[in-house]
């Protein structure tokens, strides 16, 4: 296998599964992708268990999911981190923004919400993302936070809007309005649960990430997360969102449309599914790359395929 480059601090990457099922054909390409991204850099890869969302998680799929990852030769370089063990760090930034002023405490539950949105007339425009914004029910009422209370970030007026711009590495230049796409969005759930925007942005920052590879599907989910970064003091990592794997109906591949687990029981079958993930991922690399007699020497030519792609270049 040819030299690795040393791990440089001045790179780390990360993959986040949720373990609410095995790893299925298109979260292994956000696994490869950021695999991939973090050797041709030499930098960091970490594996963190986002497991936050109790009711969509099973703590059974994580060595189910880990196995799978290294059946693919995908090793991450420090003990995988449990995002449901971070609590502490989560509850220090809501604290920071309660600090700041920049949350408020909301009771409304889901009817509630509905309800003020059809008294807006928002039911017949849904936003980009699938959401309408929050109609800011509670943004005025002063609610005392209690154990039964959500905490939602203030996100801009319509005259002053929060509107994001940043660059993704293979989707180009984005922008965002977040006002008026997703509103005051939630940081922690009326259930206690920490929402995922806030424990990702707190986690990636924790943990030094500086290159986030993900699916496509989080792509409205990072002018948030930018914004809540800014109001932190954490730095915005890059970001890069790989391209979906869609079923025959052309629907995402999910756990919620029932995609079947990754096959990985033989050499065989994790060649063909680490082949499949590299062409998803447009990469370069002739079919015969994965039939090396060692993985490790496949997945270096991956490696090279992805250096070529998106750098750095030699
Ligand atoms: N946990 C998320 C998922 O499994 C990924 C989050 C992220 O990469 O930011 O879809």
């Amino acid at each position: 296998m040819p030299p690795v480059a040393a791990p440089s601090p001045a790179h780390v990457g990360r993959f986040a599964p949720s373990p609410s099922g095995p790893l299925h054909a298109g979260s292994l390409v956000a696994a490869l992708a950021s695999w991939l991204d973090a050797r041709a850099h030499g930098g960091q890869w970490l594996v963190r268990i986002e497991d936050v969302d109790t009711q969509r998680c099973d703590p059974a799929w994580v060595p189910v999911i880990l196995e799978q990852l290294a059946r693919c030769g995908l090793q991450p370089d420090a003990p995988p981190q449990w995002q449901s063990a971070r609590g502490d760090l989560h509850a220090d930034a809501l604290a920071r923004l309660q600090a700041l002023g920049a949350v408020y405490a909301c009771d409304c539950s889901r009817q509630a919400i509905r309800l003020a949105r059809e008294a807006l007339g928002q039911h017949a425009a849904p936003a980009e993302d699938g959401e309408t914004p929050y109609p800011g029910t509670c943004r005025g009422r002063g609610l005392a936070g209690s154990a039964r209370t959500a905490w939602r970030l203030r996100a801009g007026t319509p005259d002053h809007p929060v509107c994001i711009h940043w660059e993704d590495r293979r989707r180009g230049p984005q922008t965002q309005n977040v006002t008026a796409t997703v509103g005051d969005f939630v940081l922690r759930r009326r259930d206690g649960l920490w929402a995922y925007q806030l424990a990702v942005v707190v986690d990636d920052a924790a943990q030094g990430v500086t290159h986030v590879v993900r699916g496509e599907d989080l792509l409205g989910n990072t002018a948030r997360q930018i914004h809540l970064q800014r109001l932190l003091g954490h730095p915005t990592p890059a970001y890069l969102h790989t391209p979906l794997v869609c079923d025959s109906f052309g629907r995402k591949l999910s756990k919620h449309v029932g995609a079947p687990a990754v096959a990985v029981d033989s050499a065989l079958a994790v060649r063909q599914a680490l082949s499949e993930a590299a062409r998803t991922l447009g990469l370069a690399l002739p079919a015969e790359a994965w039939q090396a007699p060692c993985l490790d020497d496949a997945l270096q030519a991956a490696v090279q395929a992805w250096r070529h792609r998106w750098g750095p270049q030699p």
